[in-house]
């Protein structure tokens, strides 16, 4: 087998990033090739997730002053997520291996001379793995390695402090691609394909240039999917929380008949306590079930637009 690369790299409003980001890629792919790890024809993949800024200029001038480019535009913005899937699909069907990393090389590149080597061991996956957040504010380090516990007791399967920076062979894209869901949560699915599989530890540093794309809402948008996308515990909970309830009503009934003063505001205190447990509790089933409903419309994921090859 040839061992053609792809590094897919999706890009959302990246002007800033990208012109930093292109030499230090290209720099590691032709070392990369040099040391046999990649094949001739490797390609850096820019996938435009319908930037607003000058991206897309940006990726074209790369595109002609270095053939090692190739560029696919999504026709608006649909999120890292798709945008990364749209890559990996263009990836695995032109090539033999994929590492997906993001625009603002928050990810160390020289992790990749590792995973490729896994690779050429016969993994199919190779996680690249957070060794330290110390770039990190402790706000995104707390509710991020909080997120990773959270799922975890679950009962999902995730690698901790790994996000999207890691090899995947074709064979293991194409297996991914049969998953037919719309809500992606691919840090989570991916270990539901089993194969051979590695981890690669490196430094995650600051991004190089501009702000985060990543705000609160898609931020949240994301951690919901993974949890709705890989554990249906919550709705569980909530019958076990109503059970619990249950009892406290009648203790509370017993203590209201017993002391009369303070009946009033244990009364209180259930009716309100009740009603919001009880809203929270639809909220929970609501959750699942616009992911439902999502699911069933099934719409398709990305349009590509433009492509550069
Ligand atoms: N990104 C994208 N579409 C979006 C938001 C982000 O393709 O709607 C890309 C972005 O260009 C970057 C990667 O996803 O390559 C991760 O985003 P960012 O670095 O802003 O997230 P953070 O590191 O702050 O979590
Ligand atoms: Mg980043």
């Amino acid at each position: 087998m040839d061992n053609t690369l792809y590094i897919v790299v999706p890009c959302y409003n990246e002007e800033e990033a990208l012109p930093l980001t292109a030499p230090v890629l290209t720099a590691k792919l032709d070392e990369l090739i040099g040391k046999g790890l990649a094949g001739a024809e490797s390609r850096i993949l820019l996938v435009d997730d319908g930037s607003k800024d000058g991206t897309w200029g940006v990726i074209k001038g790369l595109y002609e002053e270095n053939k090692r480019f190739a560029a696919l535009r999504l026709s608006r913005n649909r999120g890292h997520q798709n945008a990364l899937l749209a890559g990996l699909e263009y990836a695995a069907a032109h090539g033999d291996v994929t590492i997906s990393i993001d625009a603002d090389l928050q990810d160390d590149v020289n992790a990749m001379d590792e995973m490729l080597s896994r690779f050429a061991e016969g993994c199919d996956i190779v996680y690249g793995v957070r060794s330290s957040r110390s770039s990190d504010t402790f706000t995104k380090r707390f509710t991020a390695e909080g997120y990773y516990k959270v799922i975890a007791a679950l009962g999902g399967e995730v690698i901790f402090n790994h996000a999207d920076y890691r090899l995947m062979s074709s064979r293991a894209v194409n297996a991914l691609l049969q998953f037919p869901e719309r809500s992606l949560f691919l840090r989570g699915m991916v270990p539901m394909l089993g194969y051979k599989t590695a981890t690669v530890e490196y430094e995650r540093s600051a991004r190089n240039a501009g702000e985060s794309k990543y705000g609160i809402k898609k931020m949240l948008t994301l951690a919901i999917n993974g949890i709705t996308a890989l554990s249906a515990r919550p709705i569980r909970m909530i019958a076990g929380v109503g059970a619990v309830l249950f009892a406290a009503g009648i203790v509370a009934l017993i203590a209201m008949l017993i002391a009369g003063a303070a009946a009033a505001a244990i009364a209180a205190v259930s009716v309100w306590g009740a009603a919001g447990l009880v809203l929270l509790a639809l909220g929970i089933l609501g959750e699942y079930m616009s992911h439902i409903y999502e699911e069933v419309k099934a719409r398709p994921r990305y349009f590509i637009m433009d492509t550069l090859e």
